[in-house]
């Protein structure tokens, strides 16, 4: 279910009036692209939540007006919940930012925060050798609503997406990341956390990039370098992934129901601890089966910090040789985004498993 799927990559742009003369060339130019959530929702008929057009977002915040940046609005024609979204979307908004790349200096990605950190992730992968920001934000309360968060992570979302090095001038943050809540995070190493209140995400195990205090505070070292290439566009995604959580009384009936969906590709192991798991032979017979059918599984741990070290326990001993790929500190979201983007380059065996155990995209730590 692609939502974006057919939608003509020649959406129009609506510029923003802001505090920045159009013809002052040296002023920031920076787009927001608007694909639903919270952010832009309003209550329907039916007293539920749902996504609305965002036409009047310089009405809605009239502090865009005093921002010195040059400002333009791409707003998706259908926005979604971000519940909805799909591989197929992340490549179509992989292939909108390039559309545009060239003629703005950052990007602003609204998004519902659901699946925000999948989103961020997926199009860290998709987008390499970025040599410009591409900041992800959203909102827990509506940009309509009283008391919204919209304002205040979209107006610093802005700022870090127009953010020069004071001295070279060079671009601060060549990064996919989320901006949430005071907080910027890798989109690699972002996690949604909180559904109740503002501070949403979480930066598993690696330092956020910047915070905002009263100023911003930029964690230069922790932020991956320019890229001396260009920007490469992936265009593939392999979908048929699938995540498989264990709990104390899994049943064969499950895990194989799982491993033995019909041309599954990929899985990620959600494991105990360090990458333990049951070692009872049923078990383990049935991820080697899959190994069989080539199914590529992706030890990822169930602990929020920490990383995956196979053979630590006798649990997780018999991983490596049944070509188990241990995840390292990798989250979840990447993992899952990782197998489709890794898968989708069709790259052969060997290839596959190197770039499953390498940090791509600073998704792992070394
Ligand atoms: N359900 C919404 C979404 O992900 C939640 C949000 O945006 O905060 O689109």
């Amino acid at each position: 279910m692609a939502l974006f799927c057919g939608v003509n990559l020649d959406l129009p742009l609506l510029p923003l009036p802001t505090a920045a003369d159009p013809a002052d060339a040296t002023a920031p130019r920076l787009l927001i692209v608007y694909t639903g959530g919270t952010v832009g929702m309003a209550v329907n008929a039916a007293g539920e939540l749902a996504p609305m057009e965002l036409r009047h977002l310089d009405r809605q915040m009239p502090e865009l007006a005093r921002l010195p940046f040059r400002l333009a609005l791409l707003s998706l024609p259908q926005p979604i919940d971000s519940s909805n979204v799909a591989p197929a979307d992340w490549l179509f908004l992989a292939q909108l930012i390039g559309r545009h790349y060239a003629d703005f200096d950052g990007f602003v990605v609204l998004h519902g925060t659901d699946t925000m950190a999948y989103s961020a992730a997926a199009l860290g992968y998709i987008l390499e050798h970025l040599g410009k920001p591409v900041v992800f934000t959203g909102a827990q309360v509506p940009v309509g609503a009283n008391r919204s968060d919209a304002q205040r992570n979209l107006i610093t979302a802005l700022e870090i997406a127009a953010a020069r090095h004071p001295r070279a001038g060079t671009v601060r943050v060549p990064e996919v990341c989320v901006f949430f809540n005071d907080e910027l995070i890798r989109g690699t190493r972002a996690k949604k956390v909180e559904s109740q209140q503002f501070a949403a995400f979480k930066s598993e195990n690696y330092p956020p990039l910047a915070r905002a205090g009263i100023g911003l505070e930029f964690a230069d070292n922790s932020i991956r370098l320019l890229p001396a290439a260009g920007l490469k566009i992936h265009e593939t995604l392999e979908a048929r992934v699938a995540v498989l959580r264990l709990f104390p009384g899994i049943t064969e009936a499950v895990v194989s129901a799982v491993l033995q969906v019909p041309g599954l590709r990929g899985c990620v192991l959600e494991t105990y601890g360090s990458g333990n798991a049951p070692t009872a032979g049923w078990f383990l017979d049935c991820l080697a089966d899959a190994r069989r059918r080539g199914v590529w599984l992706l030890n990822v741990s169930q602990c929020e910090e920490g990383r995956v070290v196979q053979g630590k326990y006798e649990t997780s001993a018999r991983f490596a040789a049944l070509g188990i790929v241990g995840g390292d500190d990798i989250t979840t979201e990447a993992a899952v985004t990782k197998l489709m983007f890794v898968l989708g380059l069709g790259v052969g065996e060997a290839r596959t498993r190197e770039l499953l155990a390498t940090d791509l995209r600073g998704e792992i730590s070394p």
